[in-house]
Formats: C-alpha cells, structure tokens, sequence
C-alpha cells in the first residue's frame, strides 16, 4: 500500500520483492501494526515523507533465513553524533525512520538495516506481537519517564495506552483514565484495564497525581494534565506531533511541576521492553485488517474507532 501523495488515500500496488542492501535482511512481512503516526504521515502533519511511500513501523516479518524479527520507528542512525555516542541514538539528527524515510511494512516484503531489528519474543503470536513495536516501545519510554510515580494519569485510551496500563499495574502503581468526554467505550476499555478511575478528559481526578502521560495529540491536554499534578510532577507528552498548547498560567507549571516529550526510541528501550513484555505478561488487543484495507484501518483509527491497535495481516 503505497502513500503517493498526502492527504491522499493509499494505493494498492504491485511493486517488485526489495533486495536487501550491504547490512539488511529481507523480511516476508507476516504483520504490520497501524500507528497514529503513520496517521499524521498520511494526514500531512509529518511534513517530510520520502515520496512515493510504504508506511508501516511495527513490522513483524520472517527473515530470509527464517528468523522471526521485529522491524521498528528508528530504522538507522549515524552512529558517531553527540547524540549517538551518549546513549541518546532516538536523538540523532540523521536518524532515518522505518515507514517515513524509508520504506515500511504495509507490503508483503520489507528491507531493514539488521542492527536496528528485534527479536520477537516467543509466545507472542505475529500479530498480537506487531503491537509492541512501537505503541509498546513509545509507551515504556514515556512511563520511564514518568519516573516513580505511585498515582499516574492516562490520556487517551488508544494502542500505546493499553499496553502502558499493563506494565503499570504490575508495578504497582495506581491508574486513572481520561478519555473523550461521552467514549463509553473507551472508558469501559479502560476500567478493564485497571484503572481505578475514568473520567473525561477535562475532568479532574478524585486525587492529584503524581505523572500523566498524554498519549491523544490535543494540546489542550497538557494543561489540563498540569493541572490534575501534584507538586513536583510531570506530563510526559508521548506522540510525535500535537495540536499547538494553549497558553495557561504559571501557576500550573510552579511547584516545580514538568513537561516534557518522549521522542522516538533507542534500541535499549526495544531489548528492555521486549525481554519486560512476556514476563508482565502483557496482552494486546488487536483489530485485524487486510493490507488493502489499509485505509479503513486508518480511517477507524483518525474516528478514534479501535480497540486497542489496529494491525494488517499479509
Ligand atoms: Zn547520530
Ligand atoms: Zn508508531
């Protein structure tokens, strides 16, 4: 499925099988997650896509050899920028990305650079697994950086979320959901996830919390996170792009209160997370889709229609 122009639907097209460069491994692609990312590529809202383009980020693919790997966001880097050689490759300038600098997995074959491949864990079925590839992996960045938070907010109850509530809730901690103000269904979502309360999300919770993660990209939602914090906490703002933040008092922000973005990923964070995922366990919902029904996947996913992630199974 082949983004030819933005703001324009895919295109089904027969493309000859890619041949895999000095580096790469060749995958037949078994499953492709859909990401709200690939959403703002469509959309126009990423402004930069190699053009005409395969997106997809969340590969799950079986190796010419017969390794099952996973293909994720950070599809190659320099290697020898500041930010590289300090433990921060998600922060390379030259970082080249998986579905958006180069050609992804919503096609029946996929090239990747091998030393930015996982291993998929065992136990996890192609398309359950797709999932973790990037709303897993974004997801465990942003609750890292959530630090030890006892008392964490969740904005947005979509594919990141689902997976983040897990993990949280096996560490102990204690959730409360927000969602779109009148979403029953988002809201059911999330007390059967573990969140001990659900309200919209211009509501405020019974307690402050200690962390938010906001997941849903309105920017109206950071200072209405702010504002449900306690002393000393922080937004985490886990998405790529987000509608501009209306401006609000400092009053919010003081008490040392925080913002901050989570971008992209390193390749620790997809070795920690997977090795983390099957031992939580964690179990992600899936809605399967067809490869030319790319679109509809798409489209359910801009009418926030999912139930936890959409996924297409070649
Ligand atoms: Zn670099
Ligand atoms: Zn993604």
């Amino acid at each position: 499925m082949v983004l030819s122009r933005q703001r324009e639907p895919l295109e089904l097209r027969d493309l000859p099988v890619p041949e895999p460069a000095a580096g790469q491994v060749r995958l037949r692609v078994l499953a492709c997650g859909v990401c709200r990312t690939d959403l703002h590529i469509v959309d126009g809202e990423l402004t930069r896509p190699k053009l005409p383009l395969v997106p997809g980020h969340q590969i799950v693919g079986v190796a010419d050899d017969g390794r099952r790997l996973g293909v994720p966001w950070l599809g190659w880097t320099d290697g020898t920028c500041r930010y590289c050689t300090s433990g921060r490759e998600n922060l390379c300038d030259e970082a080249r990305f998986t579905g958006y600098d180069l050609d992804g997995g919503y096609a029946e074959y996929a090239v990747a650079d091998e030393r930015f491949c996982f291993s998929i864990p065992e136990g996890y079925p192609d398309l359950q697994a797709a999932p973790l590839l990037c709303a897993g992996l974004i997801g465990y960045r942003s609750l890292r950086f959530a630090g030890d938070a006892e008392r964490l907010g969740l904005y947005g109850f979509g594919a990141s979320a689902h997976i983040v509530a897990q993990v949280a809730r096996d560490q102990g901690r204690r959730l409360f959901g927000f969602v779109r103000p009148g979403d029953d269904a988002a809201r059911t979502f999330a007390l059967e996830l573990g969140c001990e309360w659900v309200g919209a999300s211009n509501e405020k919770p019974p307690e402050e919390l200690d962390a938010a993660i906001v997941f849903a990209p309105a920017g109206e939602l950071v200072p209405a996170a702010l504002a449900a914090l306690a002393k000393g906490g922080t937004v985490v703002c886990a998405g790529i792009h987000m509608t501009d933040i209306p401006s609000f008092p400092y009053e919010l922000l003081w008490g040392e209160r925080g913002v901050r973005s989570v971008a992209n990923l390193t390749r620790r964070d997809g070795e920690e997370f997977l090795a983390l995922a099957p031992r939580v366990p964690v179990r992600t919902e899936v809605e399967t889709y067809a490869l030319e029904d790319a679109n509809e996947a798409l489209g359910r996913l801009r009418r926030g229609e999912i139930r936890g992630a959409a996924v297409l199974r070649l």
